[in-house]
């Protein structure tokens, strides 16, 4: 597979590998494997970017504000799924991960946690 590196190590200690040829995006915590001559190859530790897939959700649909900059999919303390803002995700204290909750941003759509 032939991947391009775009984007520089950020505050988290990823970085980000794009492939230059369907765009699809992967992170990966082994920076020294992403360094040098190895730079544009994806190792076995790059995981895939999830992207959210629907449409941009516009407000929490707990509390009803307004969303900004990041959102969460996720288990509520009864039951069903929902688009919540960060303050409600706290409030329902079930955390992040599969089966939990997923954090998106807001302006990429891409999966940030869980
Ligand atoms: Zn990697
Ligand atoms: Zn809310």
């Amino acid at each position: 597979m032939d991947f391009v590196t775009r984007g520089l190590v950020d505050s988290t200690k990823t970085i980000t590998v794009v492939s230059g040829n369907s765009g699809r995006k992967f992170t990966c915590k082994a920076l020294n494997r992403h360094q040098g001559a190895g730079a544009t190859l994806a190792c076995q530790d790059c995981k895939p970017v999830r992207t959210w897939m629907g449409a941009k959700p516009v407000s929490c649909q707990i509390c009803g504000t307004t969303l900004s900059d990041k959102f969460v999919d996720g288990a509520t303390r009864f039951g069903p799924w929902a688009i919540m803002c960060p303050a409600c995700h706290r409030d329902q204290a079930l955390g992040l991960g599969t089966g939990r909750g997923q954090m998106y941003d807001l302006d990429s759509l891409e999966k940030v946690e869980g």
